[in-house]
Protein backbone atom coordinates (compact mmCIF):
# COMPACT_ATOMS: atom_id res chain seq x y z
CA UNK A 1 0.00 0.00 0.00
CA UNK A 2 1.05 3.35 -0.99
CA UNK A 3 1.90 6.24 1.95
CA UNK A 4 2.13 8.97 -1.05
CA UNK A 5 -1.01 11.29 -0.43
CA UNK A 6 -1.72 11.07 -4.30
CA UNK A 7 -4.36 13.46 -5.95
CA UNK A 8 -6.86 10.69 -6.66
CA UNK A 9 -6.52 7.92 -4.38
CA UNK A 10 -8.74 5.63 -6.41
CA UNK A 11 -6.12 6.46 -9.16
CA UNK A 12 -3.43 3.27 -9.88
CA UNK A 13 -1.08 5.63 -11.18
CA UNK A 14 1.89 4.14 -13.39
CA UNK A 15 5.28 4.77 -12.03
CA UNK A 16 7.56 6.72 -13.96
CA UNK A 17 11.24 5.44 -14.21
CA UNK A 18 12.85 7.25 -16.87
CA UNK A 19 12.51 10.39 -20.00
CA UNK A 20 13.65 9.76 -22.96
CA UNK A 21 12.72 13.30 -25.63
CA UNK A 22 9.22 13.57 -25.31
CA UNK A 23 8.56 10.20 -24.00
CA UNK A 24 8.01 8.95 -20.42
CA UNK A 25 8.77 5.61 -19.47
CA UNK A 26 7.18 3.67 -16.61
CA UNK A 27 8.13 0.95 -14.45
CA UNK A 28 6.78 -1.85 -17.01
CA UNK A 29 8.95 -0.05 -19.89
CA UNK A 30 5.68 1.39 -21.39
CA UNK A 31 6.42 4.79 -23.38
CA UNK A 32 4.06 7.80 -22.96
CA UNK A 33 4.49 10.90 -25.32
CA UNK A 34 4.55 13.85 -23.10
CA UNK A 35 2.01 15.69 -25.53
CA UNK A 36 0.85 18.38 -22.27
CA UNK A 37 4.63 18.81 -21.06
CA UNK A 38 2.79 17.98 -17.97
CA UNK A 39 0.92 20.41 -17.50
CA UNK A 40 3.04 22.86 -19.93
CA UNK A 41 6.16 22.27 -18.05
CA UNK A 42 7.93 19.80 -19.60
CA UNK A 43 9.70 22.11 -22.74
CA UNK A 44 12.64 20.82 -23.50
CA UNK A 45 11.33 17.02 -23.12
CA UNK A 46 12.70 14.16 -20.39
CA UNK A 47 16.10 13.97 -21.11
CA UNK A 48 18.02 17.30 -21.57
CA UNK A 49 21.78 16.29 -21.13
CA UNK A 50 22.91 20.29 -21.28
CA UNK A 51 20.62 20.66 -17.82
CA UNK A 52 21.32 17.78 -16.35
CA UNK A 53 25.20 18.43 -16.76
CA UNK A 54 24.49 22.30 -15.34
CA UNK A 55 22.72 20.72 -12.32
CA UNK A 56 25.04 18.29 -11.38
CA UNK A 57 27.90 21.02 -12.09
CA UNK A 58 25.83 23.55 -9.48
CA UNK A 59 25.66 20.91 -6.32
CA UNK A 60 28.96 19.71 -7.04
CA UNK A 61 30.38 23.45 -5.73
CA UNK A 62 27.29 24.87 -4.40
CA UNK A 63 23.67 23.32 -3.84
CA UNK A 64 22.01 25.99 -1.42
CA UNK A 65 22.44 29.39 -0.09
CA UNK A 66 19.93 30.76 1.59
CA UNK A 67 19.65 34.84 0.35
CA UNK A 68 19.17 36.38 2.95
CA UNK A 69 22.97 36.15 3.70
CA UNK A 70 23.93 35.38 0.35
CA UNK A 71 22.95 36.26 -3.93
CA UNK A 72 24.31 33.71 -6.19
CA UNK A 73 26.16 33.75 -9.42
CA UNK A 74 23.64 31.53 -10.85
CA UNK A 75 20.89 34.09 -10.14
CA UNK A 76 22.54 37.13 -10.85
CA UNK A 77 22.98 35.32 -14.69
CA UNK A 78 19.69 34.42 -14.54
CA UNK A 79 17.95 37.35 -13.56
CA UNK A 80 20.53 39.63 -16.29
CA UNK A 81 19.35 36.85 -19.03
CA UNK A 82 15.45 37.32 -18.05
CA UNK A 83 15.64 40.96 -18.15
CA UNK A 84 17.84 41.34 -21.43
CA UNK A 85 14.88 39.21 -23.22
CA UNK A 86 12.22 41.10 -22.14
CA UNK A 87 14.20 44.77 -22.88
CA UNK A 88 14.82 43.18 -26.59
CA UNK A 89 11.48 41.06 -27.10
CA UNK A 90 8.79 43.48 -25.12
CA UNK A 91 7.53 46.82 -26.65
CA UNK A 92 8.23 49.74 -24.02
CA UNK A 93 9.24 47.10 -21.32
CA UNK A 94 9.09 47.74 -18.26
CA UNK A 95 10.36 45.02 -16.21
CA UNK A 96 13.99 45.60 -14.48
CA UNK A 97 13.93 43.36 -11.55
CA UNK A 98 13.53 39.26 -10.60
CA UNK A 99 12.27 37.77 -7.80
CA UNK A 100 13.01 34.24 -8.14
CA UNK A 101 10.86 31.55 -6.21
CA UNK A 102 9.97 27.92 -6.56
CA UNK A 103 6.85 27.93 -8.74
CA UNK A 104 3.90 29.84 -10.04
CA UNK A 105 1.31 30.09 -7.06
CA UNK A 106 4.72 31.35 -5.14
CA UNK A 107 4.86 33.79 -8.07
CA UNK A 108 0.97 35.38 -7.82
CA UNK A 109 1.62 35.80 -4.32
CA UNK A 110 4.87 37.34 -4.01
CA UNK A 111 2.96 39.45 -7.25
CA UNK A 112 0.07 40.44 -4.72
CA UNK A 113 1.64 41.13 -2.46
CA UNK A 114 4.27 43.72 -4.05
CA UNK A 115 1.17 45.39 -6.20
CA UNK A 116 -0.60 46.41 -2.41
CA UNK A 117 3.42 47.73 -0.61
CA UNK A 118 4.21 49.16 -4.02
CA UNK A 119 1.53 51.53 -3.24
CA UNK A 120 1.74 51.74 0.57
CA UNK A 121 5.44 52.76 -0.14
CA UNK A 122 4.15 55.54 -3.03
CA UNK A 123 1.72 57.23 -0.01
CA UNK A 124 -1.40 55.48 -1.72
CA UNK A 125 -2.79 53.24 1.14
CA UNK A 126 -5.83 53.31 -0.18
CA UNK A 127 -5.12 50.77 -3.23
CA UNK A 128 -5.59 47.09 -2.24
CA UNK A 129 -8.46 45.91 -4.36
CA UNK A 130 -7.55 43.32 -7.25
CA UNK A 131 -9.18 43.13 -10.24
CA UNK A 132 -8.96 39.60 -12.37
CA UNK A 133 -11.19 37.64 -14.91
CA UNK A 134 -13.50 34.80 -14.13
CA UNK A 135 -12.10 32.52 -16.97
CA UNK A 136 -8.44 32.25 -14.83
CA UNK A 137 -6.28 29.97 -12.75
CA UNK A 138 -3.22 31.70 -10.93
CA UNK A 139 -2.81 29.33 -8.28
CA UNK A 140 -3.51 27.10 -5.37
CA UNK A 141 -2.59 29.08 -2.49
CA UNK A 142 -4.86 31.04 -0.90
CA UNK A 143 -4.23 34.55 -2.43
CA UNK A 144 -3.70 33.05 -5.91
CA UNK A 145 -7.41 31.35 -5.48
CA UNK A 146 -8.62 34.39 -4.35
CA UNK A 147 -7.83 36.37 -7.64
CA UNK A 148 -8.64 33.51 -9.74
CA UNK A 149 -12.06 32.67 -11.31
CA UNK A 150 -12.31 28.95 -11.40
CA UNK A 151 -15.42 27.84 -9.56
CA UNK A 152 -14.26 24.14 -9.35
CA UNK A 153 -11.40 24.92 -7.25
CA UNK A 154 -12.49 28.34 -5.34
CA UNK A 155 -15.53 26.87 -4.17
CA UNK A 156 -15.00 24.48 -0.91
CA UNK A 157 -12.49 27.67 0.50
CA UNK A 158 -15.01 30.41 -0.76
CA UNK A 159 -15.33 31.87 2.76
CA UNK A 160 -11.34 31.77 3.53
CA UNK A 161 -10.70 33.96 0.21
CA UNK A 162 -9.93 37.25 0.19
CA UNK A 163 -12.28 39.55 -2.14
CA UNK A 164 -11.29 40.32 -5.56
CA UNK A 165 -13.73 41.67 -8.63
CA UNK A 166 -14.24 39.14 -11.78
CA UNK A 167 -14.64 40.65 -15.20
CA UNK A 168 -15.39 38.93 -18.41
CA UNK A 169 -12.32 37.00 -20.15
CA UNK A 170 -12.06 37.59 -23.78
CA UNK A 171 -13.32 34.46 -24.88
CA UNK A 172 -14.46 35.39 -28.59
CA UNK A 173 -15.83 31.82 -29.40
CA UNK A 174 -18.07 31.98 -26.42
CA UNK A 175 -19.35 35.71 -25.97
CA UNK A 176 -18.79 37.83 -29.34
CA UNK A 177 -21.74 38.80 -30.46
CA UNK A 178 -22.88 37.89 -34.46
CA UNK A 179 -22.55 41.43 -35.40
CA UNK A 180 -19.48 42.43 -33.72
CA UNK A 181 -16.26 42.68 -35.23
CA UNK A 182 -12.77 40.99 -33.34
CA UNK A 183 -11.73 44.23 -32.78
CA UNK A 184 -14.97 45.57 -31.54
CA UNK A 185 -15.45 42.18 -29.21
CA UNK A 186 -11.51 43.02 -27.41
CA UNK A 187 -12.58 46.19 -26.87
CA UNK A 188 -15.76 45.55 -25.04
CA UNK A 189 -14.55 43.20 -23.01
CA UNK A 190 -11.44 45.49 -22.11
CA UNK A 191 -13.80 48.31 -21.46
CA UNK A 192 -15.24 46.05 -18.65
CA UNK A 193 -12.11 46.74 -16.50
CA UNK A 194 -12.90 50.42 -16.70
CA UNK A 195 -16.39 49.85 -15.70
CA UNK A 196 -14.84 47.82 -12.92
CA UNK A 197 -12.29 50.04 -11.82
CA UNK A 198 -14.58 53.20 -11.53
CA UNK A 199 -17.28 51.34 -9.96
CA UNK A 200 -14.67 50.20 -6.87
CA UNK A 201 -12.94 54.08 -7.20
CA UNK A 202 -9.59 54.10 -8.81
CA UNK A 203 -8.01 55.36 -5.41
CA UNK A 204 -8.56 51.38 -4.05
CA UNK A 205 -7.35 49.32 -6.94
CA UNK A 206 -3.97 47.97 -6.98
CA UNK A 207 -3.94 45.82 -9.94
CA UNK A 208 -5.57 44.10 -12.65
CA UNK A 209 -4.27 40.26 -13.24
CA UNK A 210 -4.47 38.45 -16.31
CA UNK A 211 -3.21 35.34 -18.55
CA UNK A 212 -2.66 36.86 -21.72
CA UNK A 213 -3.08 33.06 -23.16
CA UNK A 214 -5.96 31.29 -20.82
CA UNK A 215 -4.44 27.82 -19.99
CA UNK A 216 -5.67 25.34 -16.86
CA UNK A 217 -9.36 27.09 -17.03
CA UNK A 218 -10.27 27.55 -20.55
CA UNK A 219 -7.53 25.56 -22.64
CA UNK A 220 -5.27 27.96 -24.75
CA UNK A 221 -7.50 30.94 -24.82
CA UNK A 222 -5.76 34.01 -26.92
CA UNK A 223 -7.58 37.28 -26.56
CA UNK A 224 -8.24 38.85 -30.07
CA UNK A 225 -5.67 41.23 -31.19
CA UNK A 226 -6.11 45.17 -29.81
CA UNK A 227 -7.34 43.49 -26.79
CA UNK A 228 -4.80 43.85 -24.42
CA UNK A 229 -3.42 47.33 -25.72
CA UNK A 230 -6.62 48.37 -24.97
CA UNK A 231 -6.27 46.90 -21.20
CA UNK A 232 -2.62 48.83 -20.31
CA UNK A 233 -3.81 51.72 -22.00
CA UNK A 234 -6.79 51.37 -18.88
CA UNK A 235 -4.42 50.38 -16.77
CA UNK A 236 -2.36 53.74 -17.31
CA UNK A 237 -5.04 55.94 -17.08
CA UNK A 238 -6.15 54.73 -13.91
CA UNK A 239 -2.87 53.80 -11.93
CA UNK A 240 -3.69 50.41 -11.36
CA UNK A 241 -0.69 47.78 -12.27
CA UNK A 242 -0.61 44.94 -14.90
CA UNK A 243 0.19 41.75 -13.86
CA UNK A 244 0.53 39.26 -16.29
CA UNK A 245 0.39 35.72 -15.01
CA UNK A 246 2.42 33.79 -17.99
CA UNK A 247 3.14 30.46 -15.52
CA UNK A 248 1.82 28.65 -18.29
CA UNK A 249 1.69 30.45 -21.59
CA UNK A 250 5.75 31.78 -21.12
CA UNK A 251 9.01 31.18 -21.79
CA UNK A 252 8.70 30.12 -25.38
CA UNK A 253 5.70 28.36 -25.25
CA UNK A 254 3.35 30.24 -27.89
CA UNK A 255 6.92 30.84 -30.01
CA UNK A 256 7.83 34.03 -27.88
CA UNK A 257 9.72 34.02 -24.66
CA UNK A 258 7.00 36.41 -23.35
CA UNK A 259 3.76 35.83 -24.81
CA UNK A 260 2.79 39.16 -24.68
CA UNK A 261 5.51 40.55 -26.51
CA UNK A 262 2.58 38.62 -29.24
CA UNK A 263 0.16 41.16 -27.83
CA UNK A 264 2.74 44.28 -28.21
CA UNK A 265 2.44 45.22 -25.03
CA UNK A 266 4.95 44.95 -21.82
CA UNK A 267 3.24 44.65 -17.98
CA UNK A 268 4.09 46.23 -14.30
CA UNK A 269 4.34 42.69 -13.12
CA UNK A 270 5.02 39.64 -15.03
CA UNK A 271 4.98 36.35 -13.35
CA UNK A 272 6.66 33.14 -14.74
CA UNK A 273 7.44 28.96 -13.41
CA UNK A 274 6.74 25.68 -15.31
CA UNK A 275 9.00 25.99 -18.68
CA UNK A 276 11.37 28.49 -16.33
CA UNK A 277 13.08 25.22 -15.21
CA UNK A 278 11.24 22.83 -17.59
CA UNK A 279 10.67 20.39 -15.21
CA UNK A 280 14.27 19.79 -14.27
CA UNK A 281 14.07 22.00 -11.02
CA UNK A 282 11.25 23.91 -9.01
CA UNK A 283 11.46 27.31 -9.98
CA UNK A 284 9.54 30.16 -11.08
CA UNK A 285 10.14 33.93 -10.89
CA UNK A 286 8.21 37.69 -10.61
CA UNK A 287 9.64 40.20 -12.74
CA UNK A 288 9.02 43.73 -11.16
CA UNK A 289 9.14 47.26 -13.26
CA UNK A 290 12.20 49.74 -12.23
CA UNK A 291 9.55 51.97 -10.81
CA UNK A 292 8.04 49.54 -8.66
CA UNK A 293 11.28 48.00 -7.48
CA UNK A 294 12.60 51.95 -6.63
CA UNK A 295 9.30 52.68 -4.59
CA UNK A 296 10.80 49.53 -1.96
CA UNK A 297 13.99 51.10 -2.56
CA UNK A 298 13.50 54.77 -1.36
CA UNK A 299 10.65 53.83 0.55
CA UNK A 300 10.91 51.25 3.92
CA UNK A 301 13.69 49.20 1.33
CA UNK A 302 12.25 45.90 2.18
CA UNK A 303 9.98 43.67 0.69
CA UNK A 304 7.81 42.26 3.09
CA UNK A 305 7.77 38.90 1.65
CA UNK A 306 10.02 35.71 1.71
CA UNK A 307 10.36 32.39 1.20
CA UNK A 308 13.11 29.74 1.99
CA UNK A 309 14.13 28.89 -1.04
CA UNK A 310 13.98 32.21 -3.08
CA UNK A 311 16.62 32.15 -5.76
CA UNK A 312 17.38 28.58 -5.23
CA UNK A 313 20.79 28.15 -6.66
CA UNK A 314 20.20 24.93 -8.25
CA UNK A 315 17.35 25.45 -9.26
CA UNK A 316 18.91 28.59 -10.97
CA UNK A 317 21.30 26.95 -12.50
CA UNK A 318 18.74 24.58 -14.46
CA UNK A 319 16.74 27.74 -15.85
CA UNK A 320 20.06 29.12 -16.93
CA UNK A 321 20.74 26.03 -18.96
CA UNK A 322 17.09 26.14 -19.99
CA UNK A 323 17.86 29.66 -21.37
CA UNK A 324 20.60 28.82 -23.42
CA UNK A 325 18.71 25.75 -24.88
CA UNK A 326 16.25 27.87 -25.89
CA UNK A 327 18.02 30.57 -27.56
CA UNK A 328 21.20 28.66 -29.11
CA UNK A 329 19.05 25.69 -30.36
CA UNK A 330 16.25 27.54 -32.74
CA UNK A 331 13.86 26.00 -30.27
CA UNK A 332 11.53 28.95 -30.44
CA UNK A 333 11.82 29.15 -34.37
CA UNK A 334 10.49 25.02 -33.95
CA UNK A 335 7.61 26.02 -31.36
CA UNK A 336 6.37 28.31 -34.05
CA UNK A 337 7.09 25.59 -37.44
CA UNK A 338 5.90 22.54 -35.16
CA UNK A 339 2.99 24.96 -33.65
CA UNK A 340 1.52 25.50 -37.11
CA UNK A 341 1.79 21.93 -38.17
CA UNK A 342 0.49 20.67 -35.19
CA UNK A 343 -2.36 23.23 -35.18
CA UNK A 344 -3.21 22.51 -39.35
CA UNK A 345 -3.34 18.21 -38.38
CA UNK A 346 -5.60 19.23 -35.43
CA UNK A 347 -7.32 20.97 -38.22
CA UNK A 348 -7.46 18.34 -40.46
CA UNK A 349 -8.47 16.01 -38.44
CA UNK A 350 -11.25 17.82 -35.91
CA UNK A 351 -11.85 20.87 -37.81
CA UNK A 352 -15.48 19.11 -38.47
CA UNK A 353 -15.80 16.68 -35.58
CA UNK A 354 -19.61 17.13 -34.45
CA UNK A 355 -17.95 17.34 -30.43
CA UNK A 356 -15.46 19.53 -31.23
CA UNK A 357 -16.45 23.39 -30.83
CA UNK A 358 -13.58 24.98 -31.66
CA UNK A 359 -9.30 24.52 -32.18
CA UNK A 360 -7.25 26.91 -30.84
CA UNK A 361 -4.08 28.82 -29.27
CA UNK A 362 -0.79 29.62 -30.07
CA UNK A 363 2.59 28.07 -31.05
CA UNK A 364 2.68 24.89 -28.97
CA UNK A 365 0.32 25.54 -26.63
CA UNK A 366 -3.15 24.76 -28.44
CA UNK A 367 -6.75 23.41 -27.08
CA UNK A 368 -9.97 21.67 -28.09
CA UNK A 369 -13.28 22.67 -27.12
CA UNK A 370 -15.31 20.17 -26.56
CA UNK A 371 -19.16 20.42 -27.27
CA UNK A 372 -22.10 18.26 -26.58
CA UNK A 373 -23.93 20.05 -30.10
CA UNK A 374 -21.85 22.14 -32.33
CA UNK A 375 -25.40 24.77 -33.22
CA UNK A 376 -25.95 25.72 -29.97
CA UNK A 377 -22.54 24.71 -28.10
CA UNK A 378 -23.58 23.22 -25.12
CA UNK A 379 -21.03 21.72 -23.25
CA UNK A 380 -21.32 17.89 -21.89
CA UNK A 381 -22.78 17.80 -18.71
CA UNK A 382 -19.71 17.86 -16.42
CA UNK A 383 -21.35 14.94 -14.55
CA UNK A 384 -19.91 13.00 -17.22
CA UNK A 385 -16.68 13.62 -16.44
CA UNK A 386 -15.30 13.67 -20.36
CA UNK A 387 -12.21 15.11 -19.69
CA UNK A 388 -11.17 12.24 -16.95
CA UNK A 389 -12.63 9.91 -20.18
CA UNK A 390 -10.05 10.92 -22.47
CA UNK A 391 -7.47 11.55 -20.39
CA UNK A 392 -7.75 7.38 -19.10
CA UNK A 393 -8.09 6.63 -22.93
CA UNK A 394 -5.12 8.66 -23.74
CA UNK A 395 -3.11 7.25 -21.29
CA UNK A 396 -4.12 3.69 -22.09
CA UNK A 397 -2.76 5.15 -26.08
CA UNK A 398 0.62 6.05 -24.54
CA UNK A 399 -0.55 9.46 -24.59
CA UNK A 400 -0.36 12.22 -22.27
CA UNK A 401 -2.80 15.16 -22.86
CA UNK A 402 -4.05 17.61 -20.38
CA UNK A 403 -7.44 17.10 -20.29
CA UNK A 404 -10.43 19.64 -18.24
CA UNK A 405 -13.37 20.02 -17.08
CA UNK A 406 -16.62 22.41 -17.67
CA UNK A 407 -17.67 24.98 -15.35
CA UNK A 408 -19.65 23.96 -12.42
CA UNK A 409 -21.76 27.12 -13.49
CA UNK A 410 -22.30 25.58 -17.03
CA UNK A 411 -20.33 28.06 -18.86
CA UNK A 412 -18.10 25.74 -20.86
CA UNK A 413 -17.31 22.22 -21.71
CA UNK A 414 -14.40 20.04 -21.63
CA UNK A 415 -11.00 21.25 -23.21
CA UNK A 416 -8.44 18.98 -23.89
CA UNK A 417 -5.21 21.41 -23.86
CA UNK A 418 -2.00 20.41 -26.34
CA UNK A 419 1.29 21.48 -24.90
CA UNK A 420 4.40 19.20 -25.98
CA UNK A 421 8.22 19.70 -25.58
CA UNK A 422 9.46 22.76 -27.91
CA UNK A 423 11.92 19.64 -29.58
CA UNK A 424 9.15 17.58 -31.25
CA UNK A 425 9.39 16.91 -35.23
CA UNK A 426 6.37 15.93 -37.68
CA UNK A 427 6.70 12.42 -36.62
CA UNK A 428 5.68 13.36 -32.95
CA UNK A 429 2.99 15.88 -34.78
CA UNK A 430 1.16 12.64 -36.30
CA UNK A 431 1.53 10.38 -33.44
CA UNK A 432 -0.02 13.28 -31.04
CA UNK A 433 -3.11 13.48 -33.44
CA UNK A 434 -3.40 10.01 -33.94
CA UNK A 435 -3.87 8.77 -30.72
CA UNK A 436 -5.47 11.61 -29.79
CA UNK A 437 -8.11 10.67 -32.20
CA UNK A 438 -8.39 7.39 -30.74
CA UNK A 439 -8.88 8.54 -27.18
CA UNK A 440 -11.47 11.20 -27.97
CA UNK A 441 -13.33 8.23 -30.07
CA UNK A 442 -13.40 5.66 -27.16
CA UNK A 443 -14.23 8.33 -24.26
CA UNK A 444 -16.92 9.57 -26.62
CA UNK A 445 -18.37 5.86 -27.36
CA UNK A 446 -17.92 5.30 -23.76
CA UNK A 447 -20.50 7.86 -23.01
CA UNK A 448 -24.57 6.87 -22.57
CA UNK A 449 -25.84 7.02 -26.06
CA UNK A 450 -28.57 10.09 -24.65
CA UNK A 451 -25.69 12.41 -23.65
CA UNK A 452 -24.89 12.57 -27.10
CA UNK A 453 -27.48 14.29 -29.42
N1 LIG B 1 -0.77 30.49 -13.07
C1 LIG B 1 -1.07 29.76 -14.16
C2 LIG B 1 -1.47 30.48 -15.41
C3 LIG B 1 -0.99 28.38 -14.13
O1 LIG B 1 -1.29 27.67 -15.21
C4 LIG B 1 -0.58 27.74 -12.94
C5 LIG B 1 -0.44 26.23 -12.85
N2 LIG B 1 -1.27 25.49 -13.65
C6 LIG B 1 -0.27 28.53 -11.83
C7 LIG B 1 -0.37 29.90 -11.92
C8 LIG B 1 0.17 27.92 -10.53
O2 LIG B 1 1.44 27.39 -10.66
P1 LIG B 1 1.99 26.26 -9.66
O3 LIG B 1 1.15 25.05 -9.90
O4 LIG B 1 3.43 26.09 -10.08
O5 LIG B 1 1.88 26.78 -8.29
Amino acid sequence: MSHVFHRQPATAYPVAVAGDGPYLIDAAGRRYLDACGGAAVSCLGHSDTAVRDAIKGQVDSLAYAHSAFFTTQAAEDLADVLIARAAETMPNNRLDKVYFVSGGSEAAEAALKLARQYFLEICQPGRHRIIARRQSYHGNTLGALAVGGNQWRRQPFEPMLMPATHIAPCYAYRDRREDESEAAYGQRVADELEAAILDLGPETVAAFIAEPVVGATAGALPPVPGYFRRIREICDRYGVLLILDEVMCGMGRTGHLYACAEDGIAPDILMTAKGLGAGYQPIGAMLCSAAIYDAIVTGSGFFQHGHTYIGHVTACAASLAVQRRLHEGGLLENVRVQGAALRQALDAAFGQHPHVGEIRGRGLMLGLELVADRASKAPFDPALKLNARIKREAMARGLMCYPMGGTIDGRHGDHVMLAPPFIIGPEHVSEIVDRLGQALGAALDSLPAEARP
